[in-house]
């Protein structure tokens, strides 16, 4: 096989979810926008909803739309980006509830879908989505005779558990919500495991789920494989790969892998990266290439080996996130379209 196989736990992203669960007495939903983190919408959407998961929360319409046809009706589908222009009929067609953000946007919905669900997203000092503190009091007595069905913010520092701004956010959020009946949420992963001031009646995880920090405790999800095409073995002072930026210093026997930056593995990670034969680490040898890795396996026992791992027990995706500079989230999200999708547990 010439494609590296992705192997997704479906077991360990409900285990993650009900142990995040367990950490609250609300109700627990599950983000799965960006195709569950690239993990795949329909199968995470579906063995979440298996688990309990009534709530989910997408980026955008259209994919609240395909998690809809994957989930058939029932569960509760949450839009952050709200009533866009053009999203009418989809918002009707396949029941979603958009996070309204703005006057502009709860015009719209309101106009375009009277009696239809929405929530209401308040910006409480991230500065991104929803509605500031002047514009949601000169529209709080309005929506509210609307019955929304969720009031949401969302945490800017909650990964950095000692960072004044989760304080200050939490107050915010009271300020604004102060006497309303409707539901709210203001909790990620991260202030999810800042404790129960942050839990309101409805928690919103998305890494934890998928095994990334900062939920340090969570079963990991993804592994990945990769099949060594071939391997070679070379003198003292031969070079390896684009720039010559691998140069020999004893004889050696380089494997040549089938994966590259086109698939997600992010070549600023290059040196700092190891593949694993088991319980042994194998150094990137010189650049990353675009369908390929040059990997040292030199002092490996096997000089043969079929597939090297980038994702396993050894590193996870935020040892590779370090290695390249990035965050969990985006070595999942990077996570390459020419992967076999493997599916377990689920
Ligand atoms: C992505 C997102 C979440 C989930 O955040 P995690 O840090 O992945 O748990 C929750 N709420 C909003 C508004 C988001 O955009």
């Amino acid at each position: 096989m010439g494609t590296a196989t992705l192997t997704i736990d479906l077991g360990a992203v409900v285990a993650n979810w009900q142990q995040l669960d367990k950490r609250t007495s609300a109700e627990t939903a599950g983000v799965v926008k960006a195709d569950a983190y690239g993990l795949g919408v329909e199968r995470v959407g579906r063995a979440l909803a298996r688990a309990g998961v009534r709530s989910f929360f997408v980026a955008a319409a259209e994919e609240g739309a395909s998690l809809r046809e994957a989930l058939g009706p029932g569960p509760v589908i949450n839009v952050f980006s709200g009533h866009m222009r053009g999203d009418t009929d989809m918002i009707a067609d396949m029941a979603l509830t958009p996070m309204i953000n703005s006057l502009e946007q709860l015009v719209r919905h309101v106009e375009a879908l009277p009696g239809h669900m929405f929530g209401i997203q308040l910006d409480t000092g991230m500065n991104r989505l929803g509605m500031e503190a002047a514009e949601w009091s000169a529209v709080r007595d309005i929506a509210l005779e609307q019955s929304p069905t969720l009031i949401m913010s969302h945490p800017a520092c909650a990964d950095e558990p000692d960072h004044a701004m989760n304080a200050q956010q939490l107050t915010t959020f009271h300020e604004m919500t102060e006497g309303i009946e409707a539901p709210r949420s203001l909790a990620n992963t991260g202030a999810i495991l800042l404790g129960g001031d942050y839990h309101f009646d409805l928690t919103r995880p998305g890494i934890g789920l998928y095994g990334g920090l900062p939920f340090a405790e969570a079963s990991s999800v993804a592994s990945l494989s990769v099949p060594v095409i071939q391997c070679r073995d070379l003198v003292e002072g031969e070079t390896v790969g684009y720039g010559n930026s691998f140069i020999t210093t004893r004889p050696s026997r380089i494997a040549t892998i089938a994966a590259g930056y086109a698939d997600g593995v992010i070549r600023a990670m290059g040196p700092k990266a190891v593949l694993y034969a088991d319980d042994q680490a194998c150094p990137v040898a010189g650049r990353i290439s675009m369908d390929l890795i040059s990997v040292d396996i030199t002092d490996l026992d096997d000089p043969n080996p079929r597939t090297l791992d980038l994702l396993c027990p050894h590193q996870n995706i935020d040892t590779l996130a370090e290695a390249a500079g990035t965050i969990g989230y985006e070595i999942l999200t990077s996570l390459g379209a020419r992967y076999t999708r493997r599916y377990i547990g689920g």
